[in-house]
Order: C-alpha cells, then structure tokens, then sequence
C-alpha cells in the first residue's frame, strides 16, 4: 500500500545527517530537534501552538483532557473511522455518541450530528477521512450555536486545505479549538516509528496541554493535574524535521495519482470514485481539499471480497477501510443506536476498497492496477 523504503531513499542524504546529530548530541528527549521540528510546523499549518507527543491516539486523549472534558459529557464522532477515535472517548469514560457519514464524501454528516446533540453534549470530533477535509464551515457553526468544543482528528490530512464559504484558506487542524495527528510511518507525514502532535490556536489550552503531555507538570516536581507521559523523541522529530518541506510534493504526487485513477476508473457504472466537497472532484487544480491518505473506491455489484483475491494474486496490495461500522464493535455498542440511523456507514463497509496510494507510485504502476481491476469487474459481472 505504501512504497516507505522508495522514499526514504530520495532523501537519504538530508534524514541520515539529521538523525546523526541527535546521537552525536545525545539530546534524546526534548531536544532542540524536538523544537525546530515544532516552530517549523507552526508556521506550515499556520498554527500557533503544536504540542508533539508520541502518538495520534494519545493527542486525541490529550486534546480531550487538555479541554476539561468530564465522565458523563457526550462527545460525537464518526462511525466510519478508526478505531483510535472513539477508543479515546470512551477510555476517559466520557460517552461517545457514534453518527453516519456522508455518502459523497465519506466525512460525518452534517444532519446526524446536529441530531445527535443534546443538552450533555460537549464535542464534536470531525475526522478528515482518507485526507479529504470535512465540512468545517458547517461543524464551526453548530459548534457556536450549541457551546460545543471541536477536535479535529487530522491523522489522515494533514497538509490539506479547507476552503472557507469566502474563499479563503486554512489547513485542516488550524480550524478546530484544538486538533490531532499521527505521524505513524504510512500517513502522509510519517515517522521512523511513532509520533504524533496537538494544535490549537488557544493560548491557555497550550499552557494546560503542554503540562498534560508532561505528568501535569507546570513547575518541575509539582503535579498540578493527572496527566500522561507522552513525547515525540528526538530521532522522530529529526525524520520530520527533514521530510516536512518535502509535504506538499508528497501530497500533490498523492493527487497526480488519484488523478491518473480517477481519469481511468470515472464512468465505470459498477465504480465510484472518490470525490471532494460539492465545489470541487477532489483532484482539481485549484485547491487542495483532498491529500489521498486513501484512494478509496466504492464498488456496486462487484464481488469485493473476490476481487481482494485476485487483487493479492496479482501481488497488487488493496485495503478495506473500514471493514465493521464502530457501532458494530463489541466494545462500542450500545443499545442507544438505531440501525436505521447508520445506513451509508453500513453500506460502505460493505462496498469499498481502497487501492494503493504513496508517493513513489508511476504511472506504469497505476497502469497495472487499474487494468488489474477492470480485468476482475468487467469478465465477472
Ligand atoms: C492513524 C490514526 C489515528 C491514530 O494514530 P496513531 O499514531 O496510530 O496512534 C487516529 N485517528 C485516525 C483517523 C487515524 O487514521
């Protein structure tokens, strides 16, 4: 699905030197690579404050506590998502309150959250699916009317940008009062390992946060609040520090590949091809709405599971994301949900199928996958 050991050697030369100098120096933890990597993606998001941490699960959980969310409070998300999302909501025992998405554009739709919302509710936690932003605008605006928080997981978009009803532009996790992500080695930003990182623009929210992610320390040895131990270590920040100027030709390589896919697959009565938001195909030129974390398709009368098979016979890796609604998990059940209320999530599980997607991806390659695929639809149907 990911081509890691291709990229990394186009820039062997600038990552290796940068990891040397962190053992050279010996500053494992908090080290001034940590920092740099910091203000330098301050000023790419446009973000005042990014807090690094080890993962894209924990800066959820950190976000959450960080806003004084409480047992009892209901938080509302995606059921078409991963795992981590919901996971973290219920692990600080607050009630994750599980919504559909959007057929078109696979992100939480607008009506079942403002459905969703009663008087205990207290975020909203909108995921930029596969790397196409969500609704913002619209989950900004509901979050005023009702005094709700918004966390941005943007473990899957980072770089993207949302286009506001003016026209102007913000990236994804610089709109929310506060945002996650992952910096897990196949997202479009990854690490040699695990990574991740807090934004927000909220100055105090910053103070508390950065307290949080340090066993609520605010003065060394006072432990003000519970909180967690959770670092970006400095070889991570290197690797990131080297590959952040190379984002935005990642994630426009991204684009030129859906684009080749799009080109060749749109038409077909059996696919649907990803799409961005009702302005823009997702792959136009003009914004950056979509960065492709996945290239999913949705597929109708086609044997997925066949198709997986002969995909994987053709030694082509494919994923499904996500193969269970959430609300189907075991351990996020709840008695509460009414089918009838999940129809596009439970459609989807069962329709789509992501294709490979990376940034060493050629043309020739495309080529392959998707004769590959229009091989196994068109002589079986
Ligand atoms: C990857 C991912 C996470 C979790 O990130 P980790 O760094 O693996 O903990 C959270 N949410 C979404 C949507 C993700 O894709």
């Amino acid at each position: 699905m990911v081509d890691l050991q291709g990229q990394y050697a186009k820039i062997k030369e600038v990552v290796d030197p940068s990891i040397q100098e962190v053992v050279d120096s010996a500053a494992f933890i908090n080290g001034p690579k940590v920092h740099q990597f910091q203000k330098n993606l301050e000023d790419y998001l446009g973000v005042k404050h990014v807090i690094p941490c080890a993962n894209g699960t924990d800066a959820l959980q950190i976000a959450m506590m960080g806003l004084g969310l409480e047992p009892g409070d209901e938080v509302i998300t995606a059921d078409f998502t991963f795992a981590a999302t919901v996971e973290v909501i219920a692990l600080l025992k607050l009630t994750p309150v599980l919504v559909d998405v959007d057929p078109v554009t696979f992100n939480i739709d607008i009506d079942a959250i403002e459905k969703a919302i009663t008087p205990k509710t207290k975020a909203i936690v909108p995921v930029h699916l596969f790397g196409l932003a969500a609704d913002m605008d619209a989950i900004m605006g509901l979050a005023k009317k009702h005094n709700l928080y918004v966390i941005e997981d943007n473990a899957q978009g980072i770089g993207a940008d949302y286009t506001h009803k003016d026209g102007s532009k913000t990236k994804t996790g610089a709109i929310g009062h506060v945002a996650s992500t992952s910096f897990f080695p196949s997202k479009n930003l990854g690490c040699y390992g695990d990574g991740g990182a807090i934004f927000t623009n909220d100055d105090d929210l910053a103070h508390t946060i950065r307290g949080i992610v340090n066993h609520g320390m605010y003065k060394r040895y006072h432990h003000d609040v519970v909180g967690v131990n959770s670092r970006l270590d400095s070889i991570q920040a290197a690797v990131l520090d080297a590959k952040l100027p190379h984002l935005d030709d990642y994630n426009a390589t991204r684009r030129h590949a859906a684009k080749k896919y799009t080109q060749i697959f749109k038409g077909h009565p059996k696919i649907t091809v990803p799409t961005g938001k009702s302005t823009c195909d997702g792959i136009c030129d003009t914004c950056d709405c979509h960065v492709f974390h996945q290239y999913t398709l949705q597929l109708e009368g086609v044997d997925r599971d066949a198709l997986v098979a002969h995909l994987q016979a053709n030694s082509i890796p494919c994923g499904v994301y996500y193969p269970i609604p959430l609300h189907k998990q075991k351990a996020y059940q709840d008695e509460r949900y009414n089918e009838d209320d999940f129809q596009v999530t439970n459609r989807l599980v069962e329709s789509v199928i992501s294709l490979p997607m990376h940034t060493e991806l050629d043309d020739e390659q495309i080529d392959f996958i998707t004769s590959t695929v229009l091989n196994f639809i068109n002589s079986n149907s």
